[in-house]
């Protein structure tokens, strides 16, 4: 008989002892139906505040993207409010903007287990996206 797998979620001082159900994708821990952030096919998140985190970024980050590529099929630059021509790419996610709204930066790219700064022309939105992102 294999053992069943605990739950490792829990606090350091309030250890869960419920089998586990799910493996989280972010963080690799197994986790039961009480830690359950969000579960679909193919996805499995737990409630650890990191990884919670990172599945609404994604959300905001798709919606963030629908809304860019909405304005820039009008035209404008992505950000909201802002005029036409937009004749700059993100370098992250695509989107087209103003030379105002995109900043020459050194972004750090995870490359395994090191960090690796490269310069690229990226947007505000993904500038703040690298201190959800970032392994530590
Ligand atoms: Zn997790
Ligand atoms: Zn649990
Ligand atoms: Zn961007
Ligand atoms: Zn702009």
């Amino acid at each position: 008989m294999t053992p069943v797998q605990v739950c490792q979620v829990g606090g350091r001082f309030s250890r869960c002892h419920n089998p586990a159900e799910h493996t989280c994708q972010y963080c690799g821990r197994a986790f039961c139906a009480a830690h359950t952030d969000y579960v679909a096919d193919h996805e499995a998140v737990c409630t650890r505040k990191r990884c919670h985190a990172k599945r609404v970024d994604l959300e905001e980050h798709l919606a963030y993207r629908a809304r860019v590529a909405q304005r820039n099929r009008a035209g404008l630059c992505g950000i909201e409010g802002c005029g036409p021509h937009p004749g700059f790419e993100c370098s992250l996610c695509l989107g087209l903007f103003c030379g105002e709204h995109l900043r020459e930066r050194h972004y750090p790219f995870q490359e395994g287990r090191i960090s690796v700064e490269r310069p690229v022309s990226i947007c505000a939105h993904c500038w703040e996206r690298r201190k959800i992102w970032r392994v530590r």
